[in-house]
């Protein structure tokens, strides 16, 4: 079941520039790590029950640098936050709904996410993420 948004991911050029206005507002950096397999560095921005996610890339070829290539800096996704991402992730395949891979993997905090195909979500790409203190 989803039961809130788990954050708003957002493509940047650079970190360090991207954090600084978040900074600015009182926000703070959680903590960076680098998802080597998306060529992604990551910072985690807590924002209430939420975060800002800013997404640099670490490569020429990641998803991340060809979406800043062709858009610019500016919101990659929304990520909806569930409590058992195998059942959601089955629910959807059930209703033909476009997935981007084969079952849900690991992303960054060591969370599970799954992908909706913007074609399938209004223009909107959408993960879907379940915390790892929710695996069995
Ligand atoms: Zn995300």
């Amino acid at each position: 079941m989803i039961d809130k948004i788990d954050h708003i991911g957002v493509a940047v050029h650079s970190i360090e520039e991207g954090r600084k206005l978040y900074e600015s507002l009182g926000l703070e950096v959680e903590h960076i790590e680098e998802v080597e397999s998306e060529g992604v560095r990551v910072a985690m921005i807590p924002c209430g029950e939420s975060k800002i996610e800013l997404l640099e890339p670490t490569r020429d070829d990641s998803p991340i640098a060809k979406f800043l290539e062709k858009r610019g800096p500016g919101i990659h996704h929304v990520c909806l936050g569930s409590d058992d991402i195998d059942a959601d992730d089955r629910r959807l395949r059930a209703e033909g709904v476009r997935v981007l891979r084969p079952e849900p993997t690991i992303g960054a905090g060591g969370c599970r996410v799954q992908f909706v195909h913007p074609k399938s979500a209004g223009g909107v790409l959408l993960e879907l993420s379940e915390p790892p203190a929710n695996d069995p």
